[in-house]
Formats: C-alpha cells, sequence, structure tokens
C-alpha cells in the first residue's frame, strides 16, 4: 500500500505536469473504483484551471476553482501523466485529458488501479469532505510534537502503536513507518499509549519526523511494487530496521527481533531495547 512518502513523492512528481494547465475532459472506463466515480467530475471539472496539486493524509486534491478532485491510491493505484494517444492498459480506469498549451502537447492524467481500492471523488469549492473531516495534524506539521502526543494520550490504554496509527491522532504513519519510529524511540509498540512519558513521545515524535522526511527526501518508497511518477522503483527494505525483520538480530544489540500481531497488524520490535 502506498504510505504518506509515496503519496508525497507521487504528488511532487505530479504537480509540476499538472498545475497551471487546464482539464479538457474526463474519461471513466468504469462508474467506480472504490466508490462511484461522481458526475461532477465529467460535468464540473472539464474547462477548470489546475490550481494546485496537494496532499493532506495520503489524499490527492487537485484543486480548481470549482471544487478539487480527490483521489486515493488505494492498495495499488498509481498516477501518469502520459501521452493522450498512448492506448489505455488493463485497469486503466481513469483519464484526466490536459488542454495542451505552449509548453505541452495534449497529455491526459491516468490512474491505473488494478484493486480498485483507490478513488477518484469530488469536494466542492468551500466543502470540506467527509473523508477529510477529523482527520489528525500532518505528521511534519509543527503542530505534530511530543507535547501534542503526550496530551493526547493522557489515560488511554491502548497499545502506543495502535495510538500512533490512529488517523485521528496523526495522519499517514502506516505499520512500518510505526514500527520503525518505536524502535528509533526505544518505545514497546505494547506499552500503554497512556504510560509513555512527555520525554518520550518527544523521540517518539522526532523519530517520525524523521523517518517519513528521509523517505520522502529519497523519493518515496518502501514498497517493492511501488513506481514512482517517474517509472523508477524506489529503495526498499534495507534501510528498514525492524519492520519485516522478525526473528533477525536486533541492529542495536542483536539479540533477536520479537514478531507479534498488534490491533490485527505484524509488528517487530526488540524486547530488550524498547520497553
Ligand atoms: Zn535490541
Amino acid at each position: 500500500m502506498p504510505e504518506l512518502p509515496e503519496v508525497e513523492t507521487t504528488r511532487a512528481g505530479l504537480a509540476p505536469h499538472l498545475e497551471g494547465r487546464r482539464v479538457a475532459g474526463a474519461v471513466l472506463r468504469r462508474p467506480d473504483l472504490r466508490w462511484p466515480i461522481p458526475d461532477a467530475i465529467e460535468r464540473v471539472l472539464p474547462g477548470q484551471r489546475i490550481e494546485a496539486v496537494r496532499r493532506r493524509a495520503k489524499y490527492l486534491l487537485i484543486d480548481t476553482a470549482a471544487g478539487s478532485a480527490l483521489l486515493h491510491l488505494g492498495m495499488s493505484g498509481s498516477l501518469r501523466v502520459l501521452p493522450a494517444q498512448l492506448p489505455p492498459r488493463t485497469h486503466d480506469h481513469v483519464d484526466l485529458i490536459l488542454e495542451e498549451d505552449a509548453r505541452s502537447p495534449r497529455q491526459v492524467l491516468r490512474f491505473n488501479d488494478p484493486r480498485r481500492f483507490g478513488c477518484l471523488l469530488w469536494q466542492p469549492h468551500g466543502e470540506v469532505h467527509a473523508l477529510l473531516r477529523g482527520l489528525g495534524p500532518e505528521p511534519l506539521s509543527d503542530g505534530f510534537d511530543g507535547d501534542y502526543l503526550f496530551e493526547l494520550s493522557r489515560g488511554r490504554k491502548a497499545p502506543v502503536k495502535t495510538f500512533l496509527m490512529d488517523q485521528a491522532v496523526v495522519v499517514g504513519v502506516g505499520n512500518i513507518y510505526a514500527a520503525e519510529a518505536l524502535f528509533a524511540a526505544r518505545i514497546s509498540p505494547l506499552r500503554a499509549a497512556g504510560r509513555v512519558s512527555r520525554e518520550r513521545y518527544t523521540a517518539l515524535a522526532d523519530a517520525v519526523k524523521a523517518i517519513l522526511g528521509h523517505a520522502i527526501a529519497r523519493g518515496g518508497t518502501t514498497l517493492r511494487d511501488f513506481i514512482s511518477p517517474d517509472g523508477a522503483p524506489g529503495y526498499f527494505e534495507q534501510e528498514l530496521s525492524a519492520y519485516g525483520r522478525g526473528g533477525e538480530p536486533c541492529p542495536r544489540c542483536g539479540r533477536a527481533l520479537k514478531q507479534a500481531s498488534i490491533g490485527q497488524r505484524a509488528t517487530v520490535w526488540c524486547g530488550h531495547c524498547q520497553r
């Protein structure tokens, strides 16, 4: 599943190709992805000029004066800017046709999604889509820090890993990054969220920022099968300390890393270094 760094990499890769251009039309090869594609994509979006390509959590927003196309890559989605005459392949479900201009020929933004857990929705100007309501702060924003986590977690009995992965607490910290950040901050993923000190939450927030920032700087990705917008596969697991390494020696102390399921998600940690 694309995680926040992959989505941010996709955003950064697409923005220069989309911003300032006008949408000439939309081609829907099926009526739905995870959810039905709203009429506005065909009725309202064409003719609009793309003002910005933004990210909120793992959603991409293509902003126009009339509203925003809201995209999620789901489990397997990808977006490419391609020549309009290139025939669609299997699972190329949607094209947004980009008007040709002086600097670019006619192109399409093509959404491919084999498993169809992704979505393409519409957020009218001035509204906030239901999917974006109630989300916690962005992990790389100033609003996310140790004090924030400490105060929000008081009295919570859920494991700190589950707390950190709750989108109402902070967005975009998926299983991989939660495991890595807890390893870096030396906090056991099993510890009750309400029993982690302010100091340790500061270390955890710093670790989340450092790990996500590093992944974004490296061009995203932590997924074997993820392909960045320029077609290059991202880096992978040699940089991960804990995730996917159950039973292997801890990179810090050499003892075997433990593995268990927390909140139905595979979790790896060191029983010696993480308390
Ligand atoms: Zn260890």
